[in-house]
């Protein structure tokens, strides 16, 4: 690559301007990979009753989690999709930065979600996080203990093993190759009793890897676990 500096680059954004990813206008200052117009436009998760209730059918029945809460749509929407794919796969640290802010918003007028003692990110494999240089989900929750001024936990749990990719896995396929592949970092046991915990993911789809970091932190004494994400799919 060509390394253009400062003045070279300021020339090649004037020949090319950076467009935003999902729509292709030009980009204002300021802006990064997603234009603001996008992001006000991205399809959200309706606040009505039918889409609560939908919610506590396939994540809270049964399960460690006491609330969910997310911010898009995953499926209905291309572009929210599009931002996703560019915050895991391309290094794109401001769209981590938008999601965490945008989910901070939706936190603090929730009494529950609010009352969270830590916040910590679903974790990579040690491996996968090499591979990739980061933890996406670490990127948004920097984001929203920076907005929110909570303690931030990235190593309050860790990914004892690497699970095959779940994609093409129904359901209880999931379950099963999620189970046991979590436990709480070294250096928090036992510290965690009593704590309210918000646990939060880029991504949300059958809930079975959320459902399985909930269940080894109520197993080491949270009190109560709350999950975010910036999409979802319900
Ligand atoms: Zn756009």
């Amino acid at each position: 690559m060509v390394v253009l500096g400062r003045v070279g680059n300021a020339i090649f954004d004037f020949i090319y301007p950076p467009v935003c990813s999902t729509c292709d206008r030009v980009l204002d200052r300021g802006e990064n990979y997603v234009c603001g117009r996008c992001w006000s436009d991205f399809e959200r998760v309706p606040a009505t009753e039918t889409f609560t209730q939908l919610i506590e059918q396939k994540f809270l029945a049964n399960e460690a989690i006491d609330g969910l809460t997310s911010v898009f749509l995953f499926e209905q929407d291309r572009r929210v999709r599009e931002a996703v794919h560019l915050l895991k796969y391309a290094g794109a640290e401001a769209i981590g930065r938008t999601f965490g802010k945008m989910i901070a918003r939706v936190v603090a007028v929730n009494e529950k979600l609010a009352a969270c003692e830590a916040v910590a990110p679903v974790p990579l494999h040690p491996a996968r996080r090499r591979e990739r240089g980061y933890n996406q989900s670490e990127l948004i929750t920097t984001s929203i203990c920076a907005e929110l001024a909570v303690r931030h936990l990235p190593g309050l749990l860790i990914r004892k093993r690497q699970t095959q990719t779940q994609t093409l896995l129904d359901a209880e396929g999931r379950r099963k190759n999620i189970s046991g592949a979590f436990a709480i970092g070294k250096d928090f046991g036992g510290s965690i009793e009593g704590m309210r915990v918000l646990l939060v993911d880029d991504v949300i789809t059958t809930g079975s890897t959320i459902k399985e970091c909930a269940r080894v932190l109520k197993e080491n004494g949270a009190l109560e676990v709350y999950a975010a994400s910036a999409a979802i799919t319900v």
